[in-house]
């Protein structure tokens, strides 16, 4: 079994052929046993022959067929699963993504197929089937606006902030590294209490937020709430411990990878580029602790601990996002774009 994959040479190496890539495809999608993805059946024989594709199985309870890829976003695919697996290689190690337009040209593909792959990878970090590790403890949560100014204005005015029109998103982050970001239409409490509930638990969650209104009475609900007021240049709060930094370092990442990498983004598909930068945010493993020793203005010593995170390896993401991938389906529409049945 292949550990860890540290380039696309790499890739190409260990995978000689595309039959490589499919065993090494099947081995982690079917990691608990070959099963049917249509009937969950872990009765099934290969079919052979000339007219069949390598691949191609039968379950023996209903008589259906199915490949690795049958019920996935890969599924129809008539891409070398190398290609595949090379594309969720620079999706995962791309710090702040990567553009259809550069995943074309690293892959020999055309930037209509790099960006359905882009998409298709994306479909599976998504947590419907909630997967991800919960949210606990002190969870700080935050909003922002993010887009770049209209076509037509570009270049000119570009206002920031509520108001604009620009699409609001919503993110919590618990201190221990886990985080979670959606689209809402609105800031209002209710809009963001039902999205705050699906990833948190109120009876044991201290929330960090900042002093607006509707987190004010939200936080009513919780276990504990604190808060700093921005607008009072207020940033952190020694004696509570109350700070948004984690929530506003994922916002920025949001940010870094709308302004650098995606631009023209479509509100259409902007949940997938929020779903896939906090994958990359949750997918990571501390390594070690920096401790910075600094002199306030009063001079008193403080110190100031960062941990360092690194992203976990990539064959074990490819564990993480395969085994979730059945049932997450993508279709090509009759425009070339996609469409989800
Ligand atoms: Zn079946």
């Amino acid at each position: 079994m292949i550990a860890e994959l540290r380039s696309i040479t790499d890739i190409w190496k260990r995978m000689p052929s595309e039959m490589h890539a499919r065993r090494f495809l099947e081995r982690i999608i079917w990691s608990t046993g070959r099963h049917c993805p249509h009937c969950g059946s872990f009765a099934s024989s290969a079919l052979r022959g000339r007219t069949c594709r390598p691949g191609l199985y039968q379950c023996r309870d209903f008589r259906l067929q199915f490949t690795v890829t049958t019920l996935t976003p890969m599924q129809g695919t008539k891409l070398d699963f190398r290609i595949w697996i090379c594309a969720m290689f620079l999706v995962f190690t791309s710090s702040k993504g990567i553009s259809s337009v550069v995943m074309a040209r690293l892959l020999g593909v055309n930037q209509k197929t790099a960006w359905k792959m882009g998409h298709a990878i994306r479909e599976m970090m998504d947590d419907r089937n909630g997967e991800l590790m919960p949210l606990e403890d002190i969870v700080e949560v935050d909003e922002a606006y993010v887009g770049g100014a209209p076509k037509s204005l570009s270049g000119a005015y570009n206002p920031s902030g509520k108001g604009t029109g620009k699409p609001m998103i919503f993110v919590a982050a618990s201190r221990d590294g886990q985080a979670r970001a959606r689209v809402v239409p609105n800031d209002q409490r209710a809009t963001l209490e039902l999205v705050l509930l699906e990833w948190i638990d109120p009876a044991t969650t201290n929330l960090m937020t900042d002093g607006s209104k509707s987190y004010r009475s939200l936080g009513k609900t919780m276990a504990d709430h604190q808060y700093v007021i921005h607008s009072q240049k207020e940033y952190a709060n020694p004696e509570t411990g109350a700070h948004v930094n984690t929530a506003e370092a994922v916002i920025s990442q949001v940010q870094r990878a709308l302004v650098g990498v995606y631009h023209n983004l479509g509100r259409k598909h902007l949940q997938r580029y929020l779903d896939e930068i906090v994958w990359r945010w949750n997918h990571r493993e501390p390594v070690r602790e920096v401790v910075k020793q600094w002199r306030t203005k009063a001079g008193i010593e403080r110190d100031k601990s960062t941990t360092i995170w690194r992203p976990i390896p990539v064959v074990d993401q490819m564990h993480v996002l395969l085994q979730s991938a059945v049932g997450k389906q993508v279709r090509r529409s009759k425009e070339y774009g996609l469409c989800w049945p």
